[in-house]
Formats: C-alpha cells, sequence, structure tokens
C-alpha cells in the first residue's frame, strides 16, 4: 500500500478512496470562466481539479479562483519555478511540475521550501513526449517509469517525500506496463490515466481498459480520464469506472440490449432513469428490462427493476413483483418506486 499524501481536504493514497480528477480547459486567467466550469465539475462528483498555470497573470488570479472553489485546485506548471512559488501562494493545494525542468538546484530547493512550508505536494511524472534520454534505449514503458523515477530522486534529494508519481501514454497497454513496472518500485501514491485518449467512445474505452485494469490489479490511488472536449465527460467516465468496480458508490443502472421480445423503449427509460439518480451516493442497482420472458430472472440481482409487457410493464423489487402498471402510467410509477427504494422505504 502506498503512503498517504493530503491535497486541501482530500487524502490520496494509503488505501484512501480513489479519488477522480479533471482539468479545466478555459484560459485560467478568465476567472469567471474558470470558476464556472469548476462549480459544474463540482457538481458532477470531481474531488480535485486541476488549472494550466502558464504566467503570472493565471498565477495571480489563483488566489481568487482557489477562494471559490469547493475543491482542492492544483496548479499546472511548466518549466518556471516562480510560478510554482507563485501558485502556492494562491491556494494552490498541489502542484504538478517537473523537477528536472526547472533548472539550476536552488530553484528546485526553492520549490520545495515553499511546497513544505505550506505542505503542498508535488505531482511529477513522464509521458510518451518527456522520456529522459538516458532511457532512451529501454523499452518504453521501463523508460516511462525510470524517467518518473529520476524526477522523484530530484525531488527526494532535496529532502521532500510528499510526492504523487504519474505515467502516462497515450497507448493503453505502455500506460498499464508502465505502472505495473513503477508500483514495485515505489511507495509514493499513483495517479492514473491514458493521455491524449480522443474524443467520445475512443477515449472511454482507452481509459476504462487502462485504468481500470490497473485498479483491478491494487495499482493507483487517484485517476483522471483524458477527454477532448467538456471536461465534465472525464467525470462521468471516471465515477462510472469506479463504480463499475465497487471503488464508488452510487446507482448501478443495468438494462438489456433488447431483441425481438422487447415490449417497451429500454434504451430511452434506462436514460431517464440516470436522470433521475443525479449525484446520489446510494448503491443501488436499477435494472430495466425489455421483457418479462427473460427479465426478472435477468434482473432479479437488482435493488429495483421494470420489465415491459404486451400493456406496460411489471415492477419489482428485489426480485419481487410490486405493481402491474398500464403503459401511460409505467415511466410515473417506476419513478415513484425508485424514489421509494432510493429512500429507503422498501
Ligand atoms: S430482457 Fe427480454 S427484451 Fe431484453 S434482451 Fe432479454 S429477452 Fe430481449
Amino acid at each position: 500500500m502506498s503512503g498517504v499524501v493530503r491535497v486541501g481536504d482530500v487524502l490520496i493514497g494509503g488505501g484512501n478512496p480513489i479519488t477522480v480528477q479533471s482539468m479545466t480547459n478555459t484560459k485560467t486567467s478568465d476567472v469567471n470562466k474558470t470558476v464556472e466550469q469548476i462549480k459544474r465539475l463540482e457538481d458532477a462528483g470531481c474531488d480535485l481539479v486541476r488549472v494550466s498555470v502558464p504566467d503570472f497573470e493565471s498565477a495571480s488570479v489563483l488566489k481568487e479562483i482557489t477562494s471559490l472553489s469547493r475543491i482542492p485546485v492544483i496548479a499546472d506548471i511548466h518549466f518556471d519555478y516562480k510560478l510554482a512559488v507563485e501558485s502556492i501562494k494562491n491556494g494552490a493545494a498541489k502542484v504538478r511540475i517537473n523537477p528536472g525542468n526547472i533548472g539550476q538546484d536552488w530553484k528546485v530547493k526553492e520549490t520545495v521550501k515553499i511546497a513544505k512550508e505550506y505542505g503542498v505536494p508535488i505531482r511529477v511524472g513522464a509521458n510518451s513526449g518527456s522520456l529522459d534520454k538516458r532511457f532512451s534505449s529501454y523499452e518504453k514503458p521501463i523508460a516511462l517509469a525510470e524517467s518518473a523515477l529520476a524526477q522523484v530522486k530530484i525531488l527526494e534529494s532535496a529532502g521532500f517525500e510528499d510526492i504523487v508519481i504519474s505515467l502516462k501514454s497515450s497507448s493503453v497497454i505502455e500506460t498499464v506496463e508502465a505502472n505495473k513496472y513503477l508500483y514495485n518500485k515505489t511507495d509514493h501514491p499513483l495517479h492514473l490515466g491514458v493521455t491524449e485518449a480522443g474524443f467520445g467512445l475512443d477515449s472511454t474505452v482507452k481509459s476504462s481498459i487502462g485504468i481500470g485494469t490497473l485498479l483491478l490489479n491494487k495499482i493507483g490511488d487517484t485517476i483522471r480520464v483524458s477527454m477532448s472536449g467538456d471536461p465534465v465527460q472525464e467525470i462521468e467516465v471516471g465515477l462510472s469506472i469506479l463504480r463499475s468496480l465497487k471503488l464508488r458508490r452510487g446507482v448501478d443502472v443495468i438494462s438489456c440490449p433488447t431483441c425481438a421480445r422487447t415490449e417497451i423503449d429500454v434504451e430511452a427509460l434506462a436514460r431517464k432513469v440516470n436522470s433521475w439518480v443525479g449525484n446520489t451516493d446510494a448503491d443501488l442497482s436499477v435494472a430495466v428490462m425489455g421483457c418479462v420472458v427473460n427479465g426478472i430472472g435477468e434482473g432479479t440481482e437488482a435493488d429495483i427493476g421494470i420489465a415491459g409487457t404486451a400493456s406496460g410493464g411489471v415492477i419489482f423489487v428485489k426480485g419481487e413483483i410490486v405493481e402491474k402498471v398500464e403503459r401511460a402510467d409505467l415511466e410515473a410509477r417506476f419513478r415513484h418506486w425508485f424514489k421509494t427504494v432510493l429512500s429507503g422505504g422498501v
């Protein structure tokens, strides 16, 4: 088990719940747009949010952004240690920076000094585009891991241990292999993600396989799904990965693939159920099945379910039928039972 790192009021590693993070894609200097996006991420269930800090204007507005954010804000910095120092002073709860890119030793020491003073951890790492040339003859996953470990060593030599490590490749296989190798070499918590994973379906599949495989192997402490577009989607996919691995409580919507026996619009009703769920952390499984022939049997493990019939549907709770409903009342009655079960009324 890894050590524990505190990011604001969130604990990463050491067997604490796996956290889900994302990154804003607004100009950080545009405080209104950045805070608005952070609020949407918070509402979607984001635990930690990272913002790019490419210049001093962005570092200085962090004061306002961090004061308006309910979740810890992480500053993403390249090269300029002064941006890291300024970001920490302005409330960043964690900094993503590679000490190997900062330059002279005294600059690394200065960054470490302020991070220690404010109790702020540093994430270091490597991705396919930032491999250390010393490891270029190694297999790619090992080169990735050793490149990250070289960054860790710089911080440790400066007397800093409050470290999270990330290894990212756009290849799922490289990401998995690199993290497996790294896991056996360090006690620092690991941040997982398949980088530049694309958009929509491709990103969802790559991230689910990469992150999911590692989590199933008990590797990883915090995750970020990388997806082009609205970052809220990253949180939705990240939470879904955790729920499917039973690493996060939540409502699991089960629906059948439909076939010639289907009597109701399964997809439309399953989407409705998803919209009723909101951000509840109740542990509940809900089944939407197209027919009673297989529906009740296959959905029997669910806490509540509905199966289509020629005239409407039957609603069942823990495998027992509780009501037969006409087509016109189907959605309203199912919602009623859903709320009843959600509130513990059955
Ligand atoms: S539950 Fe019924 S409708 Fe759905 S796939 Fe199975 S047999 Fe077909």
